[in-house]
């Protein structure tokens, strides 16, 4: 159910093969209770990155000290509908798993620790933890049990129990199960915040390779059935006040990168397909992390991060500055994005002919396109402009990014010269060379 790429402690427990561990596995001897399962499956759901947000770094609240530490128990920061940085608990109901989904730590042929909470014990966690103010909300997910019906409803009935007997009005996001009923995929959206699908890879080939109990076409219908609960919803608010939301905060998705040989270019024609035919609010792009007793069809490294950094930004172009899939990867013969500058700055080098654009008049869809000026940014111009001709003083106060803006623009103390057709133009802007990690 949850694609999780990556290590975790491997313990001396035996292999739990197509049994619920009803009676509870143990650590050192004794019954794990509740802080053993928490620091389980806390740590199992830590490779999702469907609720994660890039780009910051939280602090530290590992050795249980200093306000608002939480033990370090599976608490992650995810942003809310409105924008706001909120902090979730984040943990899987078991992470036992029938599946043999090659990349995930949690397969069944895999040999970590096992543990499996009840739906009261993940409910009195998050309620225990809102009152304490560790946390806004829950992300829950879930290995597949019994069968995929018999999960789901398990996971519905944590956000059921939060809000219909505890009135819980935080955040949910509820990891939801493809293969589930239809009946069950509506009832965890009049429950949940968030519902999220996982594509898992992108493409079928490698789906077909390394998760063959999955099936994509499945896993589209169930994001098609979301998108028209979704849309319904959206209607019958409009005509009825009190109707019932349904998952407001939409539908996203993970895939994982780099566990099988798809292209960036692959990644993204699937992501731009997602985004355009079941209205995502979010892909997110989970660097694959080799796992212990893994596949030899598996790589042996992670691929760099950088990749995954590259895919964000590459994610950010399709969505919020009209580039398509083409255009981003067209500067990249090999299928795979340039590691060492940023999607839209190879893309502004290989089309130089479009450049310099003058911040004065150009459109906005043309000042999207020019390195260094994000949509904050080209708002800002778009207003500043009709109130004087803009100097590069002026658009040093608009945004950050002028420096790499101005071999690509022009303004009315600025033109670039011959600097934009420069053959050493990308040397500027890429790291120098560095010698290569000894092993
Ligand atoms: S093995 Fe289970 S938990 Fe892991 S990705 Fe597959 S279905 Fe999800």
């Amino acid at each position: 159910m949850q694609a999780i790429s990556g290590n975790i402690g491997r313990h001396a427990a035996p292999q739990l093969k197509g049994q619920i561990p009803e009676a509870l596995p143990t650590i050192s001897g004794g019954p794990l209770g509740v802080r053993g399962k928490l620091a389980v499956l806390a740590d199992a759901a830590k490779y999702d990155a469907s609720c994660s947000s890039s780009g910051t770094s939280s602090r530290n609240s590992m050795g249980g000290k200093g306000i608002g530490s939480s033990e370090g128990s599976g608490i992650c920061h995810a942003y809310a509908p409105d924008g706001r940085c909120i902090s979730l608990l984040k943990i899987l109901l078991t992470n036992y798993c029938k599946y043999d989904c090659l990349y995930c730590v949690n397969r069944v042929s895999s040999n970590v620790q096992r543990a499996r909470f009840t739906v009261d014990e993940v409910v009195q966690l998050t309620l225990d933890f809102y009152k304490r103010n560790y946390i806004e909300g829950l992300f829950l997910s879930s290995g597949i049990m019994r069968d995929p019906d018999y999960t789901m409803e398990q996971v519905v009935e944590v956000a059921r129990v939060l809000r219909e007997v505890h009135d819980f009005r935080g955040y949910i996001h509820l990891k939801t199960i493809p293969e589930a009923s239809p009946d069950l995929l509506a009832r965890a959206g009049l429950y949940a915040d968030r519902l999220s699908i996982n594509i898992e890879l992108p493409t079928q080939s490698g789906l077909t390779d390394l998760a063959p109990e999955k099936n994509r076409d499945g896993i589209k219908q169930t994001m098609a059935r979301v998108k028209t609960r979704l849309d319904e919803a959206k209607d019958e608010k409009k005509r009825f006040r009190h109707a019932p939301k349904f998952a407001p905060a939409g539908q996203s998705t993970q895939m994982i990168v780099g566990a099988d040989d798809a292209r960036d270019r692959d990644v993204l024609g699937t992501s731009s397909n997602l985004y355009g035919s079941y209205g995502l609010k979010r892909v997110y792009y989970s660097a694959f992390s080799p796992i212990p007793d893994a596949s030899s069809r598996l790589p042996l490294i992670r691929p760099p991060l950088m990749r995954e950094h590259r895919l964000y930004q590459a994610d950010w172009l399709l969505r919020f500055y009209g580039f398509g899939v083409d255009e981003i990867t067209s500067a990249a013969p090999s299928g795979n994005l340039d590691l060492a500058i940023d999607p839209k700055l190879a893309w502004a080098l290989a089309n130089r002919h479009m450049f310099p654009v003058d911040v004065n008049k150009a459109q906005r869809s043309l000042l999207l396109r020019v390195p260094g000026l994000g949509t904050t940014a080209v708002k800002r111009i778009l207003t500043g402009r009709r109130h004087r001709s803009l100097r590069l003083e002026d658009l040093a106060r608009m945004s950050n990014g002028v420096k790499k803006a101005m071999p690509f623009i022009c303004a009315h103390d600025w033109q670039p010269g011959g600097l934009t057709d420069s053959e050493n133009l990308r040397d500027r802007f890429a790291p120098p060379p560095e010698q290569l990690v000894l092993f």
